[in-house]
């Protein structure tokens, strides 16, 4: 039995941390699928399908990791794609506690899936897309934010 996870979320836009977490999460799982989450009520800011295309390119040589797109709740997501993981990151107490109340729920709607999560580095703890938008948008250096070689431009 393969063991896949699902690292879902916004991504906009991918960055250090995320890439962080996915690779240093490889040696636990057979397939890594991260999951752009369509949210209706969220407004977005980099394109959808330029968020997928940054995250594409950086791991185009991963062939563990694919990269997907999906609406709807993340635990019908999971079945779909077979993931009996869900992957996240942890950087602060605020972190856990909205962690905790999500994993909690996907747990209530289906036991079959297990919530896995890893601390953050302490380097990319303060890390948030929030703020690398808005240094981006007020054209600040985010170079140290974003993945190696991955350039935001549109
Ligand atoms: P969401 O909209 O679901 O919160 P995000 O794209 O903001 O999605 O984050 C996806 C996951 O990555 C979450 O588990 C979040 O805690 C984690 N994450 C975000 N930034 C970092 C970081 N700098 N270091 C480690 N994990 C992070």
């Amino acid at each position: 039995m393969e063991r896949i996870a699902l690292f879902p979320g916004s991504f906009d836009p991918f960055t250090a941390g995320h890439e962080s977490i996915v690779r240093r999460a490889l040696p636990l799982f057979d397939k890594i699928i991260i999951g752009i989450g369509i949210n209706d009520d969220k407004k977005d800011y980099f394109p959808l399908n330029h968020r997928k295309k940054w995250i594409e390119e950086l791991f185009k040589d991963d062939e563990k990791v694919e990269i997907k797109t999906y609406s709807g709740l993340t635990v019908d997501y999971c079945d779909e794609v077979r993931a009996k993981f869900i992957l996240r990151g942890l950087r602060t107490s605020a972190d856990f506690e909205f962690e905790r109340a999500i994993a909690q729920t996907n747990k209530m709607m289906d036991k079959k899936i297990e919530t896995v999560f890893l601390l953050t580095l302490p380097e990319h703890s303060f890390i948030t897309s929030s703020t690398v938008r808005e240094v981006y948008k007020n054209g600040g250096d985010i170079s140290n934010l974003i993945p190696k070689g991955i350039s935001l431009d549109l």
